[in-house]
């Protein structure tokens, strides 16, 4: 190899690696990296490359591409589903959230559920599907959002590869920090299609929950909010 030889032009995602690596941040799975991208054409051609290279995985596993009619779009539609639609809360920064200050000094628990969660392990890149309620016990200083905005940020949160302990947590994270409630709750009921799918039975159907403030101080808050969850949810 000669020495002299100009270094290979970085690919698009290692030039977004050496932008994030530059700014100390993390690049998990479950992290948001859109503000490292350079709007919608720079992720344009990021989605190239993703296709570039999932075409690659299925040269890689002996799928005739050329002549099999089915898989003959799949690395662009594979790529384009990744970066726009399941992973998109990787991608695409926080949809927009006004809150507005507490007036009338509401302090009722609220929950909003159940929302629809869809999401993929970050082990297997392979479905979570599961449902999602979320309480809200204001203060006075709270900030409040409209009740579809919940969703919106769930929606965020959850298109990501994910693991379900961390996506619940990351959500709760976003709320409270938001909104500063006196208290906070997140339920996340979900199957996970890794085991279903694999046919490993066990521990497919997994709840886990987040309290925050008095939800986690106080037995009898924690206690009337999954009342209610259990009563509204089925
Ligand atoms: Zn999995």
């Amino acid at each position: 190899m000669d020495d002299s030889a100009p270094p290979a032009p970085a690919s698009l995602s290692e030039r977004i690696r050496a932008r994030i690596q530059a700014a100390g941040q993390r690049y998990h799975a479950n992290d948001n990296i859109a503000q490292f991208i350079d709007g919608q054409q720079e992720l344009g051609a990021l989605e190239d490359e993703v296709a570039q290279r999932i075409q690659g995985l299925l040269e890689a596993l002996v799928i005739d591409t050329e002549s099999d009619h089915n898989t003959h779009g799949t690395a662009r539609r594979v790529a384009r589903m990744f970066l726009h639609e399941v992973f998109k809360g990787r991608y695409y920064p926080m949809p927009r959230v006004t809150e507005f200050p507490n007036a009338e000094r509401l302090n009722e628990l609220m929950i909003v559920g159940p929302i629809t969660v869809r999401s993929a392990c970050s082990h297997h890149l392979v479905p979570i599907l599961g449902k999602l309620w979320i309480g809200v016990l204001p203060s006075e200083v709270s900030n409040l959002v409209g009740l579809s905005k919940y969703s919106r940020l769930a929606d965020w949160i959850m298109s990501r590869p994910q693991i379900q302990e961390e996506a619940i947590v990351q959500l709760a994270d976003l709320i409270e920090a938001r909104l500063r409630p006196e208290g906070l709750a997140v339920v996340l009921e979900a199957d996970h299609f890794c085991m279903h799918w694999r046919g490993v039975k066990d521990e497919s159907h997994m709840i886990n929950s987040v309290m925050r403030g008095v939800f986690l101080h106080n037995a009898e808050s924690r206690k009337e909010f999954l009342q209610l969850v259990r009563g509204g949810g089925g």
